[in-house]
């Protein structure tokens, strides 16, 4: 017998119809690419989208198209995500820091039917738009008296175009399974995939990671997502601001640690988010300039191990509470959250910044295993290494196109490429990605351990573990260092420093200091570019 409840359809523009109905005057506030601060509110933002609904359907978008996005974090991008969503399109999102090759592909793959891209991106699309024979449209966001001259076929500024929408209409009919978004993932090797979200997956990781021990966004809450609209989801804020009415500040372009600094301030932000990179310069601008935090509350980092070090810096220092996550564009992306469960919420100190240093446990909704290179499932010991599984309603199931065949195992699990150890408490501890693991002696040392504890190490701003050809134990670690050119660290020091705090075995061979390390385009530590850069080097003696 089935039950008889409606099936109340999980779509997003459920989201902002939710948010202009109860928190119509919320505000949602922007540093605009063309520089003035920016204000609006949820029942406009939705009234606008309706409109770019409108003129999307006007101007041909089937549902099912791809609409693609090349911009920062502002109200006009939020607007065409509900818009393309509202028109029963898909939002493909486009990483502007992926290189010009990279982009041509993956919006031919895609075969985005429009662009809409910020004013910043122009330059660049003139050049490979000849590149881009799928792209009908090009809608510039910016108004008409901010339109640059230009060939791009099609061009039209953001707000002129909406204006010839007078927004009677209603969203487009969809299923609640049917695409929504598309990210593609980075790709160190092989062509870049794309992970297509569902308007239900959308809304369920909106709901499922918005509990009292995940990310606990309340409608008092002033929001600022330093994760862009244009990797991973935004780690969904995008709908969850709007589902609990919080209000949204969006940085534009300025992600730097002052112009951040000043919104949490003048916006009186409780609630950040963003990748250790972004936070590590705030960090700094905040210590040279004695600065304080009047309003901001949580930090939450991902994207890349962050670690306790720095955790215990913006805590003591600052008084925030810092909060890490763990997950990937697959996962849409939120994958574990380090909240801490009833048996640790007395910990302080040292242990507690330990314990929030590790990526934490998997909320309801993700289902997570480590196993072994025979796919069987490992203790959860906290000390087995193994590869890291997922299952879960926001969890892919195939990447678009069916590039990469089939991904899930026998029991319908993704593997993420992780390794990691779990333990007996729940905890999930990244040790490296598989093809970033060291192998020495037959036995895996954990690159990001030895990486958390150097940069606990005074003068060391930044550091990179990679694994270095050794003729005895096939592979020895070599760390590599950016140094605090005020104090920079010895050699003998760091290594001093690192001693204690883990295997003896895992001391790596050597330090090497480098004045900068490089990053992916999605702020991650590029272990491909830094093995290839340090390929003719040998280990001492
Ligand atoms: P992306 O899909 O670009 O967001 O990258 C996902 C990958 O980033 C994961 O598979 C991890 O390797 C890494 N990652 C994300 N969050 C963390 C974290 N908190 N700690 C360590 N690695 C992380």
């Amino acid at each position: 017998m089935r039950g008889l409840m409606q099936d109340w359809p999980l779509l997003i523009h459920k989201a902002i119809d939710y948010a202009a109905l109860q928190f119509g005057s919320r505000e949602v506030v922007t540093r605009s690419v063309e520089g003035p601060i920016v204000r609006t509110t949820y029942g406009a933002i939705r009234g606008r989208a309706l409109k770019g609904a409108q003129r999307l359907v006007r101007d041909g978008v089937k549902p099912g198209d791809r609409v693609a996005t090349l911009a920062w974090n502002t109200w006009r991008h939020l607007e065409a995500w509900y818009a393309i969503t509202g028109a029963g399109g898909v939002y493909h999102t486009v990483n502007p820091r992926l290189f010009p090759d990279q982009i041509v592909w993956i919006v031919n793959h895609a075969e985005d039917r429009v662009l809409m891209a910020d004013l910043t991106f122009v330059p660049l699309l003139e050049k490979i738009a000849d590149r881009l024979p799928t792209v009908e449209r090009y809608v510039i966001l910016t108004d008409a008296a901010h339109m640059p001259a230009t060939g791009l076929r099609g061009a039209v500024d953001y707000e002129s175009w909406i204006a010839s929408a007078d927004g009677d209409f209603r969203w487009v009919e969809v299923d609640e399974r049917d695409a929504a978004g598309l990210c593609y993932t980075s790709g160190t090797t092989g062509d870049p995939k794309g992970v297509l979200y569902s308007h239900r997956s959308n809304l369920l990781h909106s709901l499922g990671c918005n509990t009292p021990d995940g990310l606990a966004i309340a409608a008092r809450d002033a929001v600022l997502p330093v994760v862009p609209l244009f990797h991973a989801n935004s780690w969904s804020l995008a709908f969850t601001c709007p589902m609990v009415g919080a209000k949204l500040v969006l940085p534009g372009s300025k992600l730097d640690g002052a112009s951040l600094h000043e919104l949490f301030e003048t916006e009186e932000v409780t609630f950040t988010a963003g990748v250790p990179t972004v936070w590590i310069g705030l960090l700094a601008h905040m210590r040279s300039r004695g600065a304080r935090f009047s309003t901001l509350k949580r930090l939450f980092v991902g994207g890349s191990a962050f670690p306790a070090s720095l955790i215990a810096a913006f805590e003591t220092e600052f008084g925030l509470s810092v909060s890490h996550a763990w997950g990937m564009t697959e996962m849409s992306p939120i994958g574990t959250f380090g909240a801490m469960k009833p048996a640790f919420a007395s910990l302080s100190g040292e242990a507690l910044w330990a314990r929030k240093a590790l990526q934490g446990y998997a909320p309801f909704g993700v289902d997570i295993k480590i196993v072994g290179d025979d796919g069987k499932p490992m203790p959860w010991d906290g000390a087995a290494f193994g590869r890291l599984l997922v299952a879960g309603f926001a969890v892919t199931k195939g990447y678009f196109k069916g590039a990469g065949g089939d991904v899930l195992d026998a029991d319908g699990f993704f593997d993420t490429g992780d390794v990691a150890t779990i333990d007996p408490d729940g905890y999930v501890r990244i040790t490296d990605r598989s093809k970033d693991v060291i192998k020495s002696g037959g036995e895996w040392i954990s690159s990001i351990d030895v990486e958390n504890a150097a940069v606990g190490c005074p003068g060391v701003v930044e550091a990179a573990v990679i694994g270095v050809a050794h003729p005895k134990w096939t592979e020895r670690p070599l760390l590599i260092v950016v140094p605090d050119k005020a104090k920079p660290p010895t050699r003998e020091a760091v290594l001093d420093h690192l001693r204690p705090r883990i295997a003896k075995w895992w001391l790596p061979d050597d330090v090497q200091f480098v004045d900068e390390i490089p990053h992916t385009a999605t702020g991650k530590i590029s272990k491909l570019t830094l093995r290839e850069r340090f390929k003719d080097y040998r280990l001492p003696g």
